[in-house]
């Protein structure tokens, strides 16, 4: 990470309460975690929490935890915890020591579960899930007490004890603990802290057949592993009275303290895994990494940085607002960023013959500069021949002024080497432009020809120094800003967000382009190799964000 983001640590109201926290004495460390379900691959709304955690942890130089919260056997496997460990290193975060496990608790969540049950504090109840439910009351009546509740101790224990034998089956039974069926906070009615589940569990196997929910699970991980300040988002306002009743009422290794922060919500994206995992398993998008996505590793494939999606969560800030981001925002990190870092190269989309009949030399070569601001950088050569392809959209045969490109009779630069004049093209039966001639100025390399006005700049390659490569632009994934509201949101799919261009001309040395490494095609975007289509003999190329307009113009002019 560059030492700059580094230093401009960022103000938020959770720093504020770490800042009195340290100087109260409240605590004299910081201990944050990552607390990830391993139900789906992680998307932006996980990077913002990446962010503050990890961030937080850095700049109080304290420790963040990587926490998988695995206590849904049935959601959760070992390839999503693969894939969240790669993201978050990939951001650029490195937790401490081990990733932990909720599951790694278990026998001591088990533990803490019969103390509550020994102070008469949890109970097994036999009502059915709908029963339960039916029982619990709503916001406006308060809820009624189970014929289980005021079970003794000894049967409460032996009841418990059968539950985890296996003796009863998945929604006869459950742990439940004993509060308060009045409360005005639902999640105090009773929650139940155990459910029974006959599933195998990614790493504990067989061993279990009785789960901890998350309400129990989470708030004594965090006490387990000594975290300080325990920092989710805002849907857990009501069962931070739950979190800390639970605290209060084992012996809990440690104090730990719930903060809430509002979610964040991406225009035109889903921030919900079990909504991105439809749009997966329905096929609508290429994997959990499709760059269309705003998973981590969709953004990662798309040719995002990890600089880029850091700086994005630093300047929307923390807060308790409702909010929804433009995507704009998103993007205008990541072009600045790419801006300053990417090499440059040059592509044609839209191929079209450009012969230049006056030109005879052999095996030249063009210098071009990796970045025009940045010499240290460094320069590659561009082989120069007789024949090149520029854009189709760069050619008219007549044009008004305002057309900066070529035009039969008139002069452009092809960037970085000679001036040309159009003098004719060629046609097929449609009337399709398929070729156009040209003559050049052998003295133009840097310097205008005497007495002739060069329009603009366009771009090229030469036919023998560059090679076919499919380019895929990207539009927005959903027709709505909103799709995660949508009542079905694989109805507001964009059906052409996906454009391919299979016969694009590219620089040769792009061939064998890294995947993910960032290249701005000059005056058409920002683009990388895909990681997943691309093979050597056929690149395939993502783009990444468009180039703005106005530099569009400012380049072209
Ligand atoms: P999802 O709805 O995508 O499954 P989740 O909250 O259930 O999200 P978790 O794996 O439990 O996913 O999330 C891990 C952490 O990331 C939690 O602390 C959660 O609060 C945070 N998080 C998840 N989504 C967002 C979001 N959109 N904005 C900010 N933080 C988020
Ligand atoms: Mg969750």
């Amino acid at each position: 990470m560059a030492e700059e983001e580094k230093k401009a640590a960022p103000v938020n109201f959770i720093r504020q309460i770490i800042d009195a926290d340290l100087a109260s004495g409240k605590v004299d460390h910081v201990v944050t975690r990552f607390p990830p379900e391993p139900n789906g691959y992680l998307h932006i709304g996980h990077a913002k929490s990446i962010c503050l955690n990890f961030g937080i942890a850095q700049d109080y130089h304290g420790k963040c935890n990587l926490r998988f919260d695995d206590t849904n056997p049935a959601k959760e496997g070992q390839e999503y915890v693969d894939s969240i460990k790669r993201d978050v290193e990939w951001l650029g975060f490195k937790w401490d020591g081990e990733p932990h496990f909720s599951s790694d608790y278990f026998d001591r969540l088990y533990g803490f579960a019969i103390e509550l049950i020994n102070k008469g504090l949890a109970y097994v109840d036999e009502l059915s899930p709908d029963e339960i439910r039916e029982y619990r009351g709503t916001l406006t009546e308060p809820g009624k007490n189970s014929p289980y509740r005021d079970r003794s101790v000894e049967e409460n224990l032996a009841l418990f004890e059968k539950m985890k034998n296996g003796e009863f089956a998945e929604g006869k039974a459950c742990l439940r603990a004993k509060i308060d069926m009045a409360s005005s906070f639902m999640c105090m009615r009773d929650p139940v802290i155990y459910r029974i589940k006959f599933a195998e569990h990614h790493r504990t196997g067989k061993k279990w057949c009785i789960y901890p929910m998350y309400d129990f699970t989470h708030c004594l991980s965090d006490a387990i592993e000594g975290i300080t300040h325990s920092i989710c988002t805002l849907e857990f306002q009501d069962n931070r009275r739950l979190y800390d009743w639970v605290i209060e009422h084992v012996s809990a290794p440690s104090q730990p303290h719930q903060y809430e922060f509002s979610r964040l919500n991406l225009e035109y994206c889903l921030t919900s895994k079990r909504k991105l995992n439809l749009l997966v398993t329905n096929g609508i998008v290429d994997g959990w990494d499709d760059p269309r996505l705003a998973t981590i590793s969709g953004m990662r494939r798309r040719g995002f940085t990890p600089a880029a999606i850091r700086e994005f969560c630093r300047r929307i800030g923390v807060t308790k607002q409702d909010n929804t981001v433009e995507i704009s925002a998103l993007e205008t990190c990541v072009r600045d960023d790419l801006n300053e870092h990417a090499k440059r190269a040059m592509a044609v989309l839209h191929p079209l013959r450009l012969i230049i009949d006056n030109y005879e030399s052999e095996g030249e070569e063009i210098s071009a500069p990796n970045h025009p601001q940045k010499p240290e950088m460094g320069e590659r050569k561009l082989p120069f021949g007789r024949e090149l392809f520029i854009e189709q959209d760069d050619f008219r045969e007549s044009a008004n002024k305002q057309y900066k490109r070529l035009v039969l009779g008139k002069a452009v630069r092809l960037r970085y080497a000679y001036a040309v004049v159009a003098d004719s093209c060629e046609k097929n039966e449609a009337g399709e432009i398929t070729a156009v001639h040209c003559h050049y100025f052998p003295e133009s390399l840097g310097k205008d020809p005497e007495g002739v006005k060069v329009r603009g700049v366009i771009h090229w390659v030469s036919a023998e120094g560059s090679e076919e490569a499919e380019v895929r632009l990207f539009d927005r994934l959903f027709t709505v800003p909103d799709p995660g509201s949508a009542e079905d949101f694989l109805s507001v799919v964009n059906k052409d967000s996906v454009t391919v261009i299979p016969g694009a001309r590219i620089e040769k040395s792009l061939g064998s382009a890294v995947p993910g490494e960032a290249y701005q095609f000059e005056r058409t975007g920002y683009f990388c190799a895909d990681s997943k289509l691309s093979k050597p003999g056929h690149p395939v190329f993502n783009q990444t964000v468009a180039l703005k307009d106005t530099v569009k113009k400012a380049v072209s002019a």
